[in-house]
């Protein structure tokens, strides 16, 4: 299905360059099964709406996750967020989607040209033959790195849709971001395409981690 190249990258976690790495190198693929094949489901009881993620990033996980997450905001690799997204959907029953017609929205670009919401929303289309539709953009007037936004400006962010989207009553969206903390953007993203009866979040990690702001 896909070339060897697709195993000839860096470990996320521990940078380590040793081919064959199928995301994570092996001592770290050990770590990763401690750490998150727990009991704890892809559910987080933690925001208004249906909230799916790959990791929670806490005290315990955060050695483990914080690379990661850095790692991929370094660039993009299309296998890679392919099998991300596959790691995703074993977590989550999809059989409960079956009926609806879900379209993965990707939270708007923090960077020009690195976009990972968009990667993953992406990997997750490509894995399920769903569509997804970059369609969201934030309307702040001046670039500011979100560490400079007051918490007060971060949760009156706004968006609005590039384009306009058809819907019915079977359409689910799914907001595809790669961390979320206070569900600010989500929150936004949720406004700007007009409340939809049926909306969730899909994120790698969930961040409860509150010593450091980074969403
Ligand atoms: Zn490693």
């Amino acid at each position: 299905m896909y070339s060897w190249k697709c195993y000839f990258r860096v470990c996320l976690v521990c940078s380590e360059f040793s081919p064959p790495v199928d995301i994570f190198c092996n001592s770290c693929w050990l770590n990763y099964y401690e750490l998150t094949q727990s009991k704890r489901n892809s559910r987080s009881e933690n925001y208004k709406f249906p909230l799916h993620r790959l990791w929670v990033w806490n005290e315990l996980s955060d050695q483990y996750v914080r690379p990661v997450v850095y790692n991929l905001k370094k660039g993009h690799d299309h296998e890679l967020f392919v099998k991300l997204a596959q790691m995703f959907l074993s977590k989550v029953s999809f059989s409960q989607y079956k009926d609806e017609n879900l379209i993965f929205i990707p939270a708007p670009a923090k960077y020009p040209k690195l976009n990972h919401a968009l990667y993953f929303a992406r990997g997750l289309s490509e894995v399920t033959g769903r569509p997804y539709f970059d369609v969201l953009k934030e309307s702040l007037q001046k670039k500011v790195s979100q560490k400079n936004l007051t918490r007060i400006r971060r949760q009156n962010r706004k968006m609005f849709l590039k384009l306009s989207l058809k819907r019915g009553n079977r359409t689910r969206f799914i907001f595809v971001d790669d961390v979320v903390t206070s569900g600010s953007t989500a929150e936004a993203a949720y406004r700007a395409l007009g409340q939809p009866k049926k909306f969730d979040v899909w994120v790698l990690a969930e961040k409860t981690l509150k010593k450091v702001a980074l969403d």
